[in-house]
């Protein structure tokens, strides 16, 4: 149908005025008096179009994209499958409220996440809006499923900004300053960080266990949430065995194991779901970012017994699932499968990895290079120490964006740079950013 790219926006970074330009500028002037000052933007230049890798400004700057959105484009930007799918859904229709009357696309994708989502157990799915209202009705699913309340979470965690992920999230700047009280019944435990604990993860595991059985009793717990690859938190990957090991646990105590793999799944990892590289089965697993290629679109996934433990209207929401971004995300699997993103991650993931490494011989406020497939990141520290370098960061983030190339930062600490960039980058696109990050590195160091 409408397939048409838009061929207008180039393969190549290309900076041709200073950033961000003149019109982002006066636009930037217009958004100071019409948005909340609540809100704040990295990289203040206005997008007008994009494809694939590269994004294009207002002032006809050529941009490349190493965040996808944070995580979410992990198709790249304007997919002539997306596009269709989602023209033709506009078309035919945008809503009627899954509650009120059902529609076919809500019932595949849920399908789609059963199939996907690790463990062969019969399991039904619901569809929301945000990533952050996928945890919260995990949540809600948990504690009415267990009778229990209180939820484990874990040091550097990130589960969203609304009332009940706030409680969930670590760090207090800037998500949670001054918006209490917050939700009662969350304990938090530690994470296993391997770089700053040099535990195993047999031992992490012990550690965040004790703390659990001791301040919090196993029978009270309803849910254990966790990233298996930290996001916000700073690309935090646990020592091998700290999943397995609290998987048993809450299987042996009948806590609910959520594994939260908003950013982490959806190929991102080079596998549908960081928990695949472990081979653990969560009881459920939340998904947003990846799922649908930019349109708004969350699931909770889980156990059968769980998921229809709740009574009848217990679950739902004015828009969640709403036929369009079923639509994207089912074109948006589609696109995972036929383009063999899985692999292209992994490849990625080598590819950075291979070299944010040899990097690392050359400066020394690297500290620590680490992730799975194309969710890979440098932690910065003070040279010759483990302290963090927030500062190199902000840097290296402010120089990528000067040359065109976005790049994010991470960590409680904002001493992590991450990078996600969307699974169709070309070799030449990544190489050239990769250059840029390594030259902005060095100028920092
Ligand atoms: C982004 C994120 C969320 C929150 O998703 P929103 O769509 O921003 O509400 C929750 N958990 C993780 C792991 C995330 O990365």
């Amino acid at each position: 149908m409408v397939s048409s790219i838009d061929s207008s926006v180039g393969t190549e970074r290309k900076v041709v005025t200073e950033l961000p330009g003149p019109k982002s500028r006066a636009l930037h002037e217009r958004r100071q008096a019409a948005v909340s000052a609540g809100l704040t933007t990295g990289f203040p230049i206005y997008i007008e179009r994009a494809h694939g890798a590269i994004l294009q400004d207002v002032d006809g700057n050529q941009i490349l994209d190493l965040g996808s959105g944070i995580a979410v484009v992990s198709i790249g930007h304007a997919v002539p499958e997306l596009i269709d799918a989602v023209s033709t859904q506009v078309a035919a229709f945008t809503h009627t409220c899954f509650m009120v009357t059902p529609y076919q696309g809500y019932v595949e994708v849920c399908e789609e996440l059963n199939a996907l989502t690790p463990g062969t157990h019969a399991k039904t799915s619901a569809l929301f809006n945000s990533g952050s209202e996928a945890v919260e009705n995990a949540v809600k699913i948990a504690r009415l499923a267990t009778g229990r309340q209180a939820i484990v979470v874990f040091d550097h965690a990130y589960h969203g900004r609304t009332n009940l992920t706030m409680a969930l999230t670590a760090k207090n700047m800037p998500y949670k300053d001054r918006f209490g009280p917050f939700a009662p019944e969350i304990y938090r435990v530690p994470m296993s960080y391997p770089f700053l604990d040099g535990r195993t993860g047999a031992e992490a595991a012990a550690l965040a266990i004790q703390e659990i059985e001791t301040q919090v009793g196993a029978h009270n717990v309803a849910a254990l949430l966790i990233e298996p690859v930290q996001g916000e938190g700073g690309f935090v990957v646990p020592a091998e065995g700290f999943l397995p090991a609290l998987s048993q646990w809450t299987t042996k105590h009948g806590v609910v194991f959520i594994a939260d793999e908003i950013q982490s799944g959806f190929c991102r990892t080079g596998d549908w779901f960081a928990v695949n590289h472990e081979g653990v089965i969560p009881d459920i697993v939340t998904t947003a970012k990846g799922l649908a290629g930019g349109m708004p679109l969350a699931g909770v996934t889980g156990r059968a017994e769980l998921m229809n433990a709740v009574h009848e209207g217990g679950l739902g929401g004015t828009y969640g699932g709403n036929p369009v971004a079923t639509a994207a995300a089912l074109a948006t699997i589609k696109t995972m499968r036929e383009r063999n993103l899985l692999q292209r991650a992994r490849e990625l993931g080598d590819v950075i990895t291979a070299s944010l490494r040899a990097l690392q011989e050359d400066v020394a406020i690297i500290g620590d290079v680490r992730g799975r497939g194309a969710m890979i990141a440098m932690e910065l520290v003070m040279p010759g120490t483990k302290l963090p370098n927030a500062a190199a960061a902000k840097a290296i983030v402010q120089y990528c964006n000067q040359q065109g190339v976005i790049a994010l930062s991470c960590g409680t600490a904002g001493n992590v740079i991450r990078l996600l960039p969307p699974l169709v980058i070309t070799d030449e696109q990544l190489a050239d950013g990769l250059g840029v990050l390594a030259d902005a590195t060095r100028a920092a160091s």
